[in-house]
C-alpha cells in the first residue's frame, strides 16, 4: 500500500472501497449507514411490528475475527494479497482491511514479504503451478489467540521448517499454524486435507462464560463483540424463567444453547454440518452444561419427527442461514406448540417470508429489533420474538 493509502485507512477511508465491493456502504458514515439499515429492514419487516432503532456497533471498525487473503501475481510479477473483487477471480491488493483484526492483517503482509526470500509462488488456479493461495486468520477476540491456516495448492510444502521458524521468530504471537492443501479449482477457500504444523490446531475464544473451540472449519460469528449484544438480546426478549425446555434451532457449535442453558432446564440443539455439531458436543463439555443435548440431523426433519411423536416444548430459537427456514420447519413447528418463538434472522428477506408463514399459524410478532452485526456492508441481523396467540 502507498502512504497515502495507509493514511486513507487511518482516516477510516478505505482506498480500494470502489474495486472490491465487499463493503458496500464503507464509504458513507456509520450513522448513514445506520439510517439506510434501519429502513430497509423497516421497509421489509414494519408491516409485522413496529421495528425498534437498530443496536449499533460502538466501534464499527476492525471487528472481523476470521480474515481471508488470496495471494497472486499483478501484472509487473509482483506478489500481491488481498480480497476477490467481489463475484471475480481478481485479487484487489491490500495490506490493511478496514473490518480485518489489525493483528491478522500485519501477519498477511508479513507472509508475503516472506515469500521471495523463500522462492515460494502465489499459486495460480489456471497454470496450478506455486504454492501459497490463500491465508486465513482466526483471532480470538476476549482469548488473544491467533491461528493462522496456509492453504497451498500443492501436496509438497518446500523449506517448511525454514519457513515456520521464519514466520514464529518474527510473529511470537501465533498460537497455533495448520496447512490446508485445496488442489480444486474451486472457490472455496479450504480444502479437505489439513495437518497441524504448530500448537494444537485450533483456538478458543469466550463469550460470556463460555469457552468455545475454534478450528479452521468451524462456524463461528464473525463479529464476537455484536455477538455478545446479539445473544443478551435474544435473552432478554426470550424472559425465560427457568423450567422451559426449548430448542436451538441451526445450532452451529452450539453458542446460543448453551448461553441460554443457564436460563431454561434443558436446551435441545440441531445442527446439519458434522464438524459444527462435534464442535458443539466438545463445548458443552469443556463448559460442564449439562442440560444440553445435540443432534446432527436437518433441522426440518427433526422437527417434523419431534411433530410425529408429539412432543412438546416451551420455546424454540431458530437462526437458519441466509436461505432462511422451510416450510416443513415451520408446519412441524406450528405443531409442536411452543410458547414463544424467538427468530434470529441474518436476512431480513427470507426473515419477512417466513414471518408471514409463521404468523398465519397462530403466532404473532410482539418486537422486532436490529443489530448491526456487519458494519460496512449492507448486512443486518435482526431478533424477532413471536408468541402463542
Ligand atoms: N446459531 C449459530 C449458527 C447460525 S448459522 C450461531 O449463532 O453461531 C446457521 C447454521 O445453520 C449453520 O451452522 C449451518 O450449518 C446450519 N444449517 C444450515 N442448514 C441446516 C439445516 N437444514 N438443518 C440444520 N442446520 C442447518
Amino acid at each position: 500500500m502507498t502512504t497515502e493509502q495507509q493514511n486513507q485507512v487511518k482516516r477510516r477511508h478505505c482506498p480500494v472501497v470502489k474495486v472490491c465491493g465487499g463493503c458496500q456502504v464503507q464509504h458513507l458514515a456509520y450513522e448513514q449507514q445506520i439510517s439506510i439499515k434501519q429502513k430497509n429492514v423497516e421497509k421489509l419487516l414494519g408491516g409485522f411490528h413496529q421495528v425498534d432503532p437498530i443496536i449499533q456497533m460502538n466501534d464499527p471498525y476492525f471487528y472481523r475475527n476470521k480474515s481471508t487473503a488470496t495471494f497472486a501475481m499483478d501484472k509487473k510479477r509482483k506478489v500481491i494479497s488481498g480480497i476477490y473483487q467481489k463475484g471475480t477471480h481478481q485479487v484487489v491488493s491490500i495490506d490493511q482491511c478496514l473490518l480485518h483484526d489489525e493483528r491478522a492483517d500485519r501477519i498477511i503482509v508479513s507472509i508475503r514479504d516472506m515469500l521471495a526470500s523463500f522462492k515460494m509462488k502465489p499459486y495460480d488456479e489456471d497454470t496450478k503451478k506455486g504454492l501459497l493461495r490463500h491465508v486465513q486468520i482466526r483471532t480470538g477476540k476476549k482469548s488473544g489467540q491467533i491461528m493462522v491456516v496456509l492453504v497451498i495448492g500443492s501436496t509438497v510444502f518446500p523449506s517448511r521448517k525454514k519457513f515456520m521458524k521464519a514466520l514464529l521468530d518474527k510473529h511470537p504471537e501465533i498460537s497455533t499454524v495448520v496447512m490446508n492443501v485445496n488442489t480444486k479449482k474451486t472457490s472455496m477457500v479450504l480444502g479437505d486435507r489439513e495437518q497441524v504444523l504448530y500448537g494444537k490446531g485450533f483456538i478458543e475464544d469466550t463469550l460470556f462464560d463460555k469457552v468455545f473451540r475454534i478450528s479452521p472449519k468451524s462456524f463461528y460469528q464473525v463479529n464476537p463483540v455484536q455477538t455478545e449484544v446479539l445473544y443478551q438480546k435474544a435473552i432478554d426478549v426470550a424472559n425465560f424463567k427457568g423450567n422451559e425446555t426449548i430448542i436451538d434451532a441451526y445450532c452451529g457449535i452450539g453458542t446460543i444453547g448453551m448461553i441460554m442453558s443457564d436460563y431454561v432446564k434443558k436446551v435441545i440443539g440441531v445442527e446439519l454440518n458434522r464438524n459444527a455439531f462435534k464442535d458443539a458436543i466438545q463445548n458443552a463439555k469443556r463448559n460442564g452444561t449439562k442440560n444440553v443435548y445435540f443432534h446432527h440431523q436437518d433441522a426440518s426433519e427433526f422437527m417434523q419427527q419431534m411433530a410425529a411423536k408429539k412432543e412438546t416444548v416451551d420455546a424454540v430459537v431458530m437462526d437458519p442461514p441466509r436461505a432462511g427456514s422451510t416450510k416443513l420447519f415451520i408446519n412441524a413447528m406450528v405443531s409442536i406448540k411452543p410458547k414463544k418463538i424467538v427468530y434470529i434472522s441474518c436476512n431480513p428477506e427470507t426473515l419477512q417470508r417466513d414471518l408471514q408463514d409463521i404468523t398465519k399459524k397462530g403466532y404473532e410478532v410482539k418486537s422486532i429489533t436490529p443489530v448491526d452485526m456487519f458494519p460496512g456492508t449492507d448486512h443486518i441481523e435482526t431478533v424477532v420474538l413471536l408468541t402463542k396467540k
